[in-house]
């Protein structure tokens, strides 16, 4: 069993202690035990601490279940027996002191508030997460959550470790927030006249460590509310972000930071208002498009009209509607194509009062350039590849000689 310092003192980074093992996992990787520790090895949603062992780098950190604590390094392994000096990485244990004393006193805070129990805890590399029974939450039950929280972190209240059975821990006043797995004497997490829990992560010594905490976002999930938050230094980094986003969108807009969602609200009704004038406008063009197309072709010996045309990378949907307004004429076929970078498309359209096959005529198209298409006996689409717009206006007029065979 490993000594784990850090259970006394979250706040010790140097330290000394014997080696009892080493093995070589490759060249350069040893998983080393110590008879103790300061190291905190990956567990209870807490990640492992890195730093030194000499001057070896300590990568990974895991607990066995003989409640060995193995350290795994690279470069220069230790000698059994030895001692060696160990450095744990301040900058990271400190921002997991952080997230992770967060937790209680948000989990507390839930609890205080709406008797919603945490029942998970993640910490990643950007966030952490929390899974609360909290019914049915919303932003005003999040934001109050949050206000009773950071109460908490700004009294700057003791956070104490306590090494004691739950029933000895109840006659101290300390009430744990969730029922311990554990039996015996458990190590149990106190902050003052607020919380106490059973726990082996690294916390603060005082609240006011924790500097902040927010709550990024929250969802529904697994009949749970889970909830991002972010302590501390993250938090900070977090509100840099956000503010040079925020403030990135409100130089585009030419407005101030805080006015920016009601400008793009008014630019997106703008913007809906163009398109729907655009769309009209549209309408009238294609209408008169059609009637001039219409009006340069000459029938052909049934009294019908046909208007073969190909254009050059134009979007299908214009085609469509084209198409529409010349099969609203009586008498009219519409074969229309359109090519971009060797992609063919194609419409073909009749009027009610003539009856050639649109979808049999197409399918017959699209097998001589190598693609696909269909549809009704008076309107049908497909497309294929073609070489040129030459090469689509030979196929469009092979179509046309077709329906006058
Ligand atoms: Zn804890």
């Amino acid at each position: 069993m490993t000594e784990r310092l850090y259970h006394t003192d979250s706040h010790l980074t140097e330290f000394t202690a014997r080696v009892v093992s080493v093995n070589s996992l490759d060249e350069n990787r040893f998983a080393v035990v110590l008879d103790r520790t300061a190291f905190y090895p990956t567990g209870g949603g807490q990640p492992f601490d890195t730093g030194v062992i000499n001057d070896a780098r300590v990568v990974d950190c895991t607990s066995n279940a003989d409640d060995e604590i193995q350290h795994i390094i690279e470069g220069e392994a230790p000698v059994t027996m030895a001692e060696v000096e160990s450095r744990v990485d301040w900058p990271r244990r400190f921002d997991h002191l952080q997230q992770h004393t967060a937790q209680h006193i948000l989990s507390q805070a839930f609890i205080k508030l709406f008797d919603a129990e945490t029942h998970s805890f993640r910490m990643m590399d950007e966030y952490s997460e929390i899974d609360i029974s909290l019914d049915s939450p919303s932003d005003a039950r999040i934001k109050e959550v949050v206000a009773l929280a950071n109460e908490i972190v700004w009294q700057n209240r003791p956070v104490r470790v306590h090494f004691a059975t739950a029933e000895e821990a109840a006659q101290r006043g300390l009430n744990l927030r969730k029922k311990s797995k554990r039996a015996g004497k458990l190590r149990i997490i106190e902050i003052e006249d607020y919380d106490a829990n059973a726990c082996g992560g690294t916390h603060a010594a005082r609240t006011g460590e924790v500097g902040v905490i927010v709550v990024r976002a929250w969802e529904r999930a697994k009949g749970m509310t889970r909830v991002e938050f972010l302590a501390g230094g993250r938090a900070l980094r977090d509100y840099a972000r956000a503010n040079k986003a925020a403030r990135d969108a409100a130089m585009m807009l030419g407005t101030p930071r805080d006015e920016a969602p009601q400008a793009v609200a008014r630019l997106m009704e703008e913007n809906k208002n163009l398109l729907r004038r655009t769309h009209a406008l549209e309408e009238i063009a294609l209408r008169i498009e059609a009637q001039e197309l219409l009006a340069e072709t000459k029938s052909n010996d049934k009294n019908v009209r046909i208007v073969a045309r190909v254009f050059e990378e134009r979007d299908i949907e214009s085609l469509k509607r084209l198409a529409h307004f010349i099969a609203d004429s009586t008498q009219c076929i519409a074969l229309l194509g359109s090519i971009e970078n060797k992609t063919a498309r194609l419409i073909f359209a009749r009027s009610t009062d003539t009856n050639y096959d649109m979808n049999n005529l197409m399918r017959e198209v699209c097998a001589q350039i190598g693609g696909r298409g269909g549809g009704r006996k008076d309107f049908a689409q497909g497309g294929g590849q073609a070489r040129d717009i030459h090469h689509l206006g030979e196929i469009i007029e092979s179509a046309k000689r077709h329906i006058q065979d």
